[in-house]
């Protein structure tokens, strides 16, 4: 097992914001319905299938908070949560690479994503999801150049780890990581995780933990 990158005190700080209850705020489905940007907030991305809401769920501990605001025909929307006392906000932003999508709802993800991406002033990073099994695919690459071009920051976090053999794993993570620092936007720590096992969890919550800190968000 790797080492962790993060010290007991980021951990402990990680844990401590996850330890808060987390609740479900709202589904925008369009950029009107965003809550104000009045606070920092921190997006998940990824294909769909990716295990998005299995890692939203074991970050906050909390096994139905992203799959109840996942249920069919909220999948294209944009699913804010919050916890009392902390002024941020967690996004789970709509799963994208669907084979079979029709056109007009992959035109749809592109124009609310490119919107938001574009016209958040308060989203500090997006955590970039990536299935360890597979790497980063042809839809996350047009994803991190929609990033690129909006200047957001965003760093990679490889889910289903538990899924791979170790060495297949250091392969990906290194692959993905070599792939990642090609774009300036992209953040150079790149964490792997399986919300199954609970490995790396802890390392995202002090990510985040850290990050909200870095940028002044009280509680933290
Ligand atoms: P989403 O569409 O990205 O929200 O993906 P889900 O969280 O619904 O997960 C998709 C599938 O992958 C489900 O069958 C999950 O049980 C499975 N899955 C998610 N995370 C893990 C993981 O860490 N390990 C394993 N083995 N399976 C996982």
């Amino acid at each position: 097992m790797q080492a962790s990158d993060f010290t007991p005190e980021e951990i402990a700080a990680g844990e401590a914001l996850f330890a808060r209850p987390w609740e479900f705020l709202r589904s925008a489905p369009s950029l009107d319905t965003l809550p104000g940007a009045d606070r920092p907030e921190i997006a998940f991305a990824g294909r769909s299938n990716v295990g998005k809401s299995s890692l939203i769920n074991a970050l906050v501990k909390r096994r139905g908070l992203a799959r109840t605001s996942n249920t069919p025909g909220r999948t294209q929307e944009l699913n804010f949560f919050l916890t009392p006392g902390v002024p941020l906000y967690l996004v789970d932003m709509p799963g994208y690479g669907f084979a079979e999508a029709p056109k007009d709802k992959v035109e749809a993800w592109t124009r609310l994503v490119k919107a938001y991406l574009r016209g958040r002033p308060t989203l500090l990073r997006v955590f970039l999801l990536i299935d360890a099994r597979h790497g980063l695919k042809k839809v996350d690459l047009d994803l991190m150049a929609l990033m690129d071009e909006a200047a957001v920051s965003y760093q990679g976090v490889l889910t289903k780890a538990d899924k791979v053999k170790p060495q297949h794993l250091a392969e990906v993570v290194a692959t993905t990581r070599d792939a990642l620092a090609e774009h300036p936007a992209a953040f150079a720590r790149l964490i792997a995780t399986s919300s199954q096992k609970g490995s790396g969890v802890e390392d995202l919550r002090a990510e985040i933990a850290a990050l909200a800190a870095a940028h002044g968000v009280a509680g933290v």
